[in-house]
C-alpha cells in the first residue's frame, strides 16, 4: 500500500497539480489551502465548501499528521505548560507565558536534544528526533487558542526556546516561521518571533546570508571558555572566539542587534568577575542582555542566584551602558523549564519498566 502524504507538506501548486491529475478543478486547491492554513482545519470532513466526492478523494490520498494534547498544567502565576504526543509517540512541550500586556508561546523544535547542556532537563533526555515544520507550527496554533481561552487575547510573541536546538533543525524552523508569518496562514509579524540558540557558528552565518527577519537570541550563560565548557558541551567544539566571529558576521551582514540570554546560576556565573567577562564578550556587537532566573532542574547541581548578586551583576552591566532586562523564572510549581515534564514522564516510564 502506498503511504499517504501529509497534505500540509504540499505547496499550493502541488495541490493544484494533484487536482489536475485527478481531473478535478485546480481552483479547488485554493479552497483546500485556505482550510488548511487559514482556518486551521485538521480533517477533510471539516472542509464543508468542498463536495463529498472531493473530500473522499483527498481522504484516499492524504492524511493530517496532528499533535495530540497529552496534558496541560496551569501555574499559580498563570503560566500554562502543555505536553503533546507526536504520531510516533514522542513527547514535546510548549509553554504559554503571560506577562504584562504580552502572552508568549515558548515552543519546541526537536523531541529531546543532543547537546546535553548540564543545566537543562531536555539535555538529560537525549535526542529523539527533529520535529516537522507542521509539528512546530501546530504548537503555535494550539497555544494561540490557549491564549484566547486563558487570557482573552491572541499570542503576542513566539520564542523558539523550548525543547531542542532550533538551528539543528533549521529547514523545518524556517518553514514553520514562513507559515506563522504568511498572510495566508497566521499572519504574525516576524518581529514578534525569536529563535534562540546555544550558538552554532555555521548556522549563525547562514541566518545572516538568508537575511532572516525574526530576532535572534544567543543562549550564552557563561562568557569564558573555562566556564562555558562546563555547562554547554558544544562550546568545546565551537569556542567563544569562533562564536564571536560568527556573531560579528551576523551583525555586519544584517545590521541587527541580537539578544544575549544569560541564566544566572548561584555561585557559578553570577560574580562581578563574570559580569566583567560578559561585558568584554559583548564589546564587539550591539546587544540586549536578558538575565534569567534559573528554574532549578533536579540533579543538575545548579541553583538560583541570590537577588542581591543579580542586582549587583545587572548594575555593573548598566554602568557600562548596556541594555539589560531581568526575567524571572516562571511556572516553577508546574515544572515549566523546558523538558522537565517529559523528563519526569521518561523517568516514570523507566521506573515502571525496571519494576
Ligand atoms: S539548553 Fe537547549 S541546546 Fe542545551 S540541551 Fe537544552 S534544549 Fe538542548
Amino acid at each position: 500500500m502506498v503511504e499517504k502524504k501529509d497534505i500540509r507538506d504540499l505547496s499550493l501548486p502541488e495541490i493544484e497539480e494533484f487536482f489536475r491529475s485527478t481531473n478535478e478543478k485546480p481552483f479547488r486547491a485554493k479552497q483546500v489551502y485556505e482550510w488548511i492554513w487559514k482556518k486551521n482545519c485538521r480533517s477533510f470532513s471539516e472542509m464543508t465548501s468542498l463536495s463529498r466526492e472531493t473530500r473522499t478523494l483527498l481522504e484516499e490520498n492524504f492524511h493530517f499528521s496532528v499533535l495530540q494534547p497529552a496534558g496541560e498544567s496551569v501555574s499559580s502565576d498563570g503560566t500554562v505548560k502543555s505536553i503533546f504526543k507526536l504520531p510516533d509517540g514522542a513527547l514535546v512541550e510548549s509553554v504559554l507565558i503571560p506577562a504584562d500586556s504580552r502572552t508568549t508561546a515558548c515552543i519546541s523544535s526537536q523531541a529531546g536534544c543532543a547537546l546535553a547542556c548540564r543545566f537543562c532537563a531536555t539535555g538529560m533526555l537525549g535526542f529523539t528526533r527533529n520535529l516537522t515544520f507542521t509539528e512546530i507550527f501546530d504548537q503555535v496554533v494550539i497555544l494561540n487558542q490557549q491564549s484566547e481561552r486563558f487570557h482573552g487575547k491572541p499570542l503576542s510573541n513566539i520564542v523558539y526556546m523550548g525543547m531542542g536546538e532550533p538551528l539543528m533543525n533549521y529547514e523545518a524552523v524556517i518553514r514553520s516561521i514562513e507559515k506563522i508569518t504568511s498572510a495566508k496562514a497566521l499572519g504574525m509579524s516576524p518581529q514578534r518571533i525569536t529563535v534562540s540558540s546555544v550558538g552554532i557558528p555555521k548556522m549563525i552565518r547562514k541566518m545572516a546570508d538568508d537575511n532572516v527577519k525574526f530576532h535572534f537570541a544567543l543562549s550564552l550563560h557563561a562568557a569564558t571558555n573555562e566556564k562555558r565548557d562546563q555547562i554547554i558541551p558544544l562550546n568545546k567544539k565551537h569556542p567563544l572566539q569562533e562564536l564571536t566571529e560568527a556573531l560579528k558576521y551576523y551583525h555586519e551582514k544584517t545590521g541587527k542587534r541580537f539578544t544575549i540570554e544569560y541564566i544566572l546560576f548561584r555561585n557559578f556565573n553570577d560574580s562581578l568577575e563574570d559580569a566583567k567577562s560578559l561585558a568584554l564578550f559583548c564589546k564587539s556587537f550591539p546587544v540586549k542582555i536578558n538575565l534569567i532566573g534559573y528554574n532549578p532542574v533536579e540533579n543538575s547541581g545548579f541553583g538560583q542566584s541570590d537577588p542581591e548578586k543579580v542586582r549587583t551583576f545587572k548594575e555593573f552591566l548598566e554602568s557600562r551602558n548596556m541594555i539589560v532586562n531581568t526575567r524571572k523564572s516562571r511556572g516553577k510549581d508546574i515544572d515549566a523549564a523546558c523538558g522537565q515534564l517529559a523528563l519526569r514522564n521518561s523517568e516514570k516510564r523507566k521506573g515502571k519498566s525496571e519494576k
